[in-house]
Parts: C-alpha cells; structure tokens; sequence
C-alpha cells in the first residue's frame, strides 16, 4: 500500500498512521525502499521531466552520533537509498536528477561525494563514508517541491555489514562478467572500442573538459575511420554519457564477439610525471609507478560509482583463463608494438616508454587482444592542446587504423602456429 501511495503522488511514504512519517531500523527501511523500487519502476516512465537539485538548500551535516543528508529537489521523483561496504558508501538513486554543477556541502565525516548519470534514465549520488553507518530514516517530504532526508547513526562493523550485504534488486543488477570460453569468429575482425569513464564518473578534468568527454569524442572518430578503411566492423561499449562498471565494459566486448578491444583515455597524473601517447598492455604488476598509480585510480573510480566488487576467482576458472592468457598474450603485444610503431610513423608524439605495462582490470579479457590507449594526459598542457585539436585526433585514429591493419595482417598468419 505504502508503495502504491508513492508511486501515485511521488509524495510521501509512511508506514502505519499518523503525521510522522518515519521509518525505523536499517534493514526496514532498505527493504521497503526495494519494494517501493520495484512497484515505482513502470509507473516511473511517465516522469520523462528531470528533477533539478537546489545545491543552495542541501547539504550533508554531521549530527551527534551521525549525520544527516538533506537533498532539495525541483519536484519529487522516485529514489532509494542504500549503503555498500569497502569501502563504506551511501548510494542515492534517483529517476531522474539534474545535479548541477555547484557541489554539495558536506561535513567532515564525509570523504567524498560524486554525482551524475549511472545510466540512461537514472542518476546516482554516492557518498563515501569516513566509518561503518546504518540508515536510521529516510523520507522524501513534498509540497511545493521535494526534500529528501536520510538520517545516518554511526554503527559497529556487523550492523553496518548486514544493512551493506542486501542483495541488488534484480531489475537494478547490472550484466555479470562473461565466461572465458573463446569465441570464433568468422568473417572481419570486430574491433570493440571502449570509451573510457562516462555518467557520475567523469575521469580527470582540466578546466571545462571532462576525460569522459573526450574518450567518447575520441571513439567515435576512431570508428569512422576504421569502418572508412573498411577492414574492420565496430562497435562501442557506450554511445552516451552513461556509466559503465569495468566488468560489464568487457562483457559488451565478450558478447559481441570482439577480436580487439580498445580502451581509450586521457587521465591526468601529478605535473611533470607524463606527457606524449602511450599503450599500456595487463601485468600484474605494472611497468613504474605512473602505471601503478593510474590502474588504482581508475579501479577505485569503478568502487566509488556504487559497484558491487564480486572477486571470486575461482581455482578452475583461473586455470581455464590462464590458458587463453597463454596464448593471447603475444598476439597483445604485437599489437601494441603495431599500433606504438605507426603512432611514431604518423609523427604523433609519444610518452618516452611509449608501450608500457599496467593491472588494468579492463584489460583483463583472458582470450581478447587487449589495450588501453591513454591519447595522451590531461595533466599536460601539451598534450591537452593536441587533445581539443581535431586535426591532431584525426591523425591519431589515422595511426591506430594503421597499426590495426598491419597487426591484423601479421596476425592472421602467425595465429595457426600459436596453437598446436
Ligand atoms: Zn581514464
């Protein structure tokens, strides 16, 4: 019933009678909040007009023994709130939410805050905790416009583990990581390119322009030239600003029977440590520092957008991935040394270690030729004029459809010899 009330008016939502609407208990609330998430869902599609958040009258305040988030919104829209552990984040979702470019006032026990899109029709607020919290209320209040209030007690681990442990609702879940078996594929090599960042994770910045912007500019140039070459057919993990977890990024690229897959990005790293194109190819363990630094960043970017981190490698299917590794991992390298060598033949400056290695989880495709692309790095004013050229961009995919090609060649001979 309460759903249903909810869902008719946007409005209120109380459990039992009586003026104050409030709930009680951390596992209650986030239950009902599921409920009130599934009965919204169909109704909520007729709410095309995003809400806007009045950045001015919210805030996160700390409170004795907690704190308290107080979100205005334009006008009211279905949400939920929920929390994940590792580390401890409240997640706010909302359908739909303009959060504006003013950032949110939050108090000192809060880590940090990131807002945006989390996919098309949703929008997220994430907000990293400084320790274990459960949910102690939460309501949206209405009248002329909306105000969203969620109360959070400071907790003990085990409180706090159970309320982070609930399950995603199923509609909410997104794809899981697909099997390793090999796909053979017939026909012209599908190249899956891979726009890095997009949604609430907008990858470096520098002024106005956003990584995520630029990768996904980037892609699409890249895959006009490539399908004007005619050698290969396309596709992009993403065609809009929408959040992508890395996991499902290499699914896409799995279930569309990819034979390459290209991550392209432009992050920013401290002053002087990087400038020019580099490749980067999976390691464990990462080729310097630089490396290092960039394959934690973009990993801790993933947690903080509200993913689930389900890591359970299991024996056998290590085994099994290693196996694929085996055989992949030289045709990866040529590849990279393919692309490296016609960059530097189209006269594109390059990082001095212009092919280096890196832990990056989106390479971790066991059976795909992997590589990320950093286009050059958002930190460097050089390479950040180079970055907003259309001229230089067009001489970038230019090289990569080169060494495409010529690794495409090499690679069809020497793959028969590769297994025996
Ligand atoms: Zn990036």
């Amino acid at each position: 019933m309460a759903a249903l009330l909810l869902c008719a008016g946007y409005g209120r939502y109380r459990r039992g009678a009586g003026p104050s609407a409030r709930l009680h208990g951390a596992a209650g609330v986030i239950r009902l909040l599921v409920l009130l998430w599934l009965a919204c869902a169909g109704l909520a599609a007729a709410q095309e007009v995003p809400a806007e958040l009045d950045a001015d009258a919210s805030r996160i305040a700390n409170r004795w023994g907690g704190m308290e988030v107080t979100l205005t919104l334009s006008h009211p829209v279905p949400w939920r709130a929920r929390l994940l552990a590792d580390p401890p984040r409240l997640l706010m979702d909302f359908r739909e939410l303009d959060f504006g470019d003013t950032p949110l006032r939050a108090g000192s026990k809060v880590r940090s805050v990131t807002a945006g899109k989390v996919r098309s029709g949703w929008s997220r607020m994430v907000v990293e905790l400084d320790g274990p919290y459960t949910i102690r209320t939460a309501e949206m209040r209405t009248g002329e416009g909306a105000v969203l209030d969620v109360r959070l007690d400071s907790a003990d681990e085990a409180d706090f583990a159970a309320a982070a442990g609930l399950p995603e609702p199923k509609m909410w879940a997104l794809p899981k990581a697909a099997a390793t078996a090999p796909v053979e594929g017939s026909g012209p090599l599908l190249v899956m390119i891979d726009p890095g960042h997009g949604g609430i994770d907008p990858g470096a910045t520098s002024g106005q322009t956003l990584e995520k912007t630029l990768t996904l500019a980037f892609a699409n140039e890249l895959r006009t030239a490539l399908l004007r070459d005619g050698t290969f057919k396309v596709a992009l993990t993403r065609e809009d600003d929408s959040f992508l977890p890395l996991e499902t990024r290499l699914t896409l690229a799995k279930e569309a029977g990819a034979g390459v897959f290209l991550s392209i990005h432009a992050d920013a790293l401290a002053e002087g440590e990087a400038s020019g194109a580099t490749i980067y190819t999976l390691s464990e363990r990462g080729s310097d520092r630089a490396a290092r630094a960039l394959s934690e960043r973009h990993d801790r970017d993933d947690l903080l957008a509200g993913v689930d981190l389900t890591q359970q490698d299991d024996v056998v299917a290590g085994v099994l991935m290693d196996l694929a590794r085996t055989e992949t991992e030289p045709r990866t390298e040529m590849m990279a040394r393919a692309i490296e060598a016609a960059m530097q033949g189209s006269g594109i400056r390059m990082h001095p270690n212009g092919h280096q290695t890196a832990n990056f989880s989106v390479l971790k495709a066991p059976d795909i030729p992997s590589a990320l692309i950093e286009l050059g790095f958002m930190s460097s004013a050089q390479d950040m004029m180079r970055l907003v050229d259309p001229q230089w961009r067009a001489q970038m995919a230019h090289a990569i459809v080169l060494g495409l090609k010529d690794w495409a060649r090499r690679d069809a001979q020497i793959r028969p010899l590769l297994r025996r």
